[in-house]
């Protein structure tokens, strides 16, 4: 049991789709503007908004889908480590990051 598990899978034709729909959300202004401050949402450093990359908060291969409430920046290193990481130690790691 884990805070994800309540999430339906998605498809591969899902999983397709929510990622085109999320390269889509790249191109907007809301996304220009939660890039603006150049600022990490996980770890909170100012790495400046050319290098901050789309993240999900909940990732689409568990049932997380491309919808703005789902959609943070985040910096190479944070996103490095989040694909290298159980979700529990990614828990930990922000958690430790932001206190
Ligand atoms: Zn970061």
């Amino acid at each position: 049991m884990n805070e994800f598990s309540f999430f339906p899978l998605l498809s591969e034709d899902e999983i397709r789709r929510e990622k085109q729909r999320a390269r889509e959300l790249r191109h907007t202004r809301w996304w220009r503007k939660k890039c603006s401050s150049g600022v990490c949402h996980y770890c909170g450093r100012f790495v400046g908004p050319q290098n901050l990359t789309m993240d999900h908060l909940v990732p689409l291969a568990r049932g997380g889908r491309s919808v703005k409430g789902n959609l943070v920046p985040a910096c190479k290193d944070c996103n490095n480590r989040k694909k290298t990481l159980l979700p529990q130690e990614w828990k930990d790691y922000i958690e430790r990051d932001l206190n």
